[in-house]
């Protein structure tokens, strides 16, 4: 390892692989920590969860999943950052686990880790981003099977690709993938009132699709939760009601599919520091920043936060006039 850290210092203060492995086994010791190794990638890489145990009976549970696009590192060190907290004793953590357990997933995507990391974070989207069968993941989850495309496509971008040279290719069926069908296999198993999905580089909340204007609302107390809890840059929210589609996103499948509040974070907003968007840049550092830190602290905040407004809130299928959509197969 100490040889793949030296030919890649020019990623530090990020770490390979091997070493996030390292500190998700390392956390696991604890007492109040479970290792689950949850799934594994194409390429065989193993897949874990940490589940920080609650201290009630009964209790639900809540998930943090990180880094479902390999070249999001940033994801990574906010999840792991999550842990941490908990090992040192922060007391908001210990409120949370009074009625929940906090599942985190710090890389669903570790064979685009790996090859970022070996690349030395240089390559292009489609390369970095995806899973080993060249797959957006994050494209890869189940749609109505009325889900309309749409004219508005900007090359893919938050839509979704039938080309499989396009960066947000979304394979060749719902769940076609061992990686997302690993974390639909964990919901099946585990009750999760609440998700947060860790990305880069928009700073923003996306919320899931949803009809009804009730839970439109609820969602927008979540990312107002979520912003009041970030003590330094302020994420947008990104949600509208007429224009969104489904487009196979984790966050759809997990609030119509398993009755789950979820939120996509964006790390690292588009308007901090916009010289990284120059060409010459390597892709790697216009979605990482340079310093992770402040991001782990202002980021970690919000994420206890909308859990907090989460917790307080009834279940998406007990809002008073919630519309249910069917997917099919699942
Ligand atoms: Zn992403």
């Amino acid at each position: 390892m100490g040889n793949l850290v030296d030919s890649n210092s020019d990623l530090s203060p990020y770490r390979p692989l091997d070493a996030v492995y390292e500190a998700i086994s390392t956390h696991s010791k604890r007492d109040d920590m479970v290792l689950h190794a949850i799934g594994q990638s194409v390429e065989g890489r193993p897949i874990y969860a940490v589940q920080i145990k609650g201290t009630s009976e009964p209790r639900g549970a809540v998930l943090v999943c990180a880094n479902i696009h390999g070249v999001e590192f940033i994801a990574v060190e906010v999840a792991l950052g999550l842990l941490q907290r908990a090992a040192e004793g922060c007391s908001r953590l210990k409120m949370l686990l009074e009625t929940v357990d906090i599942w985190v997933i710090p890389t669903l995507n570790p064979d685009a880790y790996d090859r970022t990391w070996q690349q030395h974070g240089r390559g292009v989207l489609a390369e970095l981003r995806t899973n080993a069968n060249g797959v957006d993941l994050n494209r890869n989850f189940p749609r109505p099977s009325d889900a309309k495309t749409t004219w508005l496509t900007f090359g893919g971008w938050r839509l979704g690709s039938e080309d499989p040279a396009n960066p947000f290719y979304r394979g060749a069926s719902a769940l076609s993938e061992p990686e997302t069908r690993t974390l639909a296999d964990l919901h099946d198993r585990v009750d999760f009132i609440a998700s947060a999905n860790l990305h880069s580089t928009m700073g923003t909340l996306i919320q899931p699709r949803v009809l009804s204007r009730s839970v439109y609302k609820q969602y927008g107390r979540l990312v107002n939760a979520f912003r009041r809890g970030q003590t330094r840059w302020r994420y947008k929210r990104m949600a509208n009601m007429w224009f969104d589609r489904f487009t196979g996103e984790q966050e759809d499948f997990q609030h119509h599919c398993h009755n789950t509040w979820a939120l996509c974070v964006e790390h690292y907003p588009v308007w901090v520091k916009l010289g990284r968007f120059w060409p010459m840049t390597p892709l790697f550092w216009r979605f990482n920043p340079r310093d992770p830190a402040p991001y782990i602290e202002s980021d970690s905040d919000g994420i206890l936060s909308y859990f907090e407004c989460a917790l307080a809130m009834p279940r998406p299928n007990d809002v008073p006039h919630h519309k249910a959509i069917v997917f099919p197969g699942t």
